[in-house]
């Protein structure tokens, strides 16, 4: 796709001014920022700074992108020159790179069989175990690493859960699958260490519980195994004077039915919901429901920015998406993923993401 130029970007953004005028969000005092997930190579540095200075002059004011400490040593300081915030996202639980060395680290289903062998749904669905030390220890040199370098913002956990159980709807004719309840091959994790984790607290081994989607107990060991690494990583970013962000699944009951995410309880600085209304068959108007579900949820302790999955949302779509999340009382939008938007997205979404139309 070509990118497109800050000229004429710039062009297109006067030219929206005057019907944009209209469209300011409803923000309550709100502190708000938007955020872009991006994705693939950087450019070289100085075409890097134009590209941030045009997404800037949308609205946008944080990008969360992958790669080394030594990577965001080098993009950190463009990005900065244009006041952009950058934040080291990173998949969490889901990394294959141990699975030789360590085949024991990760996640067994309840039909016995581990991911580092036969990953569930596609080839790279190797998720680690979340109760085993050595697991933990591995996440917070990772996150360590990532949050001493100078400058960067936060460290931004994506695939901080379980294997999906419950595949989003959308989801299922793309697997060939229908998971009307929980299914063995699917559920997570049945290994030895949280069997016996279990069986200590609990009295009872996992693998002998008759109906493992209604046990309270189990459920809640699960939430709680995810919940203790966010708290583990949160320290290690936090003893960095970093922010701990997190993507997490769009309302906190969808995140606990299909992934084990307690994300309200968690001691994260920040979450971004990945409101995706075409995973779940939902029209745009369900981005602002689910939006104040989180907020209502989490009670204003941490600020909530809606993710808006820009493929299912042509430019209009998008416009009223961030709209419905204002409304929901999000603090922002991040959009997945910013090397996506056609000239015509950033143009409606920047009517109802820059400053000037939010009023502050
Ligand atoms: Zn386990």
């Amino acid at each position: 796709m070509r990118r497109v130029t800050r000229r004429e970007f710039l062009a297109a953004l006067s030219a929206a001014a005057v019907t944009g005028a209209h469209a300011s969000a409803q923000t309550d005092g709100r502190r708000l920022k938007n955020w872009a997930w991006m994705r693939g190579a950087v450019p070289p540095l100085d075409e890097w700074r134009g590209q941030l200075s045009a997404m800037k002059a949308a609205g946008i004011d944080a990008i969360l992108i992958t790669g080394s400490p030594e990577f965001f040593q080098r993009i950190i300081p463009p990005a900065r020159a244009e006041g952009v915030d950058l934040h080291a996202w990173f998949p969490t639980m889901m990394r294959g790179e141990s699975a030789q060395a360590h085949p024991e680290w990760y996640a067994v289903s309840r039909a016995g069989v581990s991911t580092a062998v036969k990953p569930p749904y596609v080839p790279y669905y190797k998720f680690m175990c979340p109760s085993r030390d050595e697991v933990r220890q591995y996440l917070a040199g990772v996150v360590r690493d990532l949050a001493g370098v100078e400058g960067l913002v936060s460290v931004h956990l994506d695939y901080i859960r379980y294997p999906d159980v419950i595949l989003p709807v959308a989801l299922w004719p793309k697997y060939n699958i229908v998971q009307d309840k929980e299914y063995p091959p699917y559920d997570f994790c049945y290994c030895d260490v949280c069997r016996a984790r279990f069986k200590k607290a609990s009295g009872v081994d996992p693998t002998e519980i008759a109906d493992p989607a209604a046990n309270r107990a189990w459920l809640q060991y699960r939430y709680d195994t995810i919940t203790e690494v966010v708290s583990l990583l949160a320290d290690e970013a936090h003893a960095r004077r970093k922010l701990l962000t997190a993507a997490v699944f769009p309302t906190p009951a969808i995140a606990r039915a299909l992934v084990r995410q307690d994300w309200t309880k968690w001691k994260v600085d920040a979450v971004l919901p990945m409101i995706y209304n075409g995973f779940y068959k939902e029209d745009v108007a369900w981005v602002e429901r689910a939006t104040r579900e989180g907020v209502q949820a989490l009670g204003g302790r941490i600020p909530l920015y809606s993710g808006l999955y820009v493929p299912d949302l042509p430019p209009a779509d998008l416009a009223e998406a961030a709209r419905r999340a204002f409304a929901g009382g999000a603090s922002g939008v991040s959009v997945f993923q910013g090397n996506t938007l056609t000239l015509e997205h950033w143009t409606a979404l920047s009517a109802v993401l820059r400053p000037q139309e939010r009023g502050r």
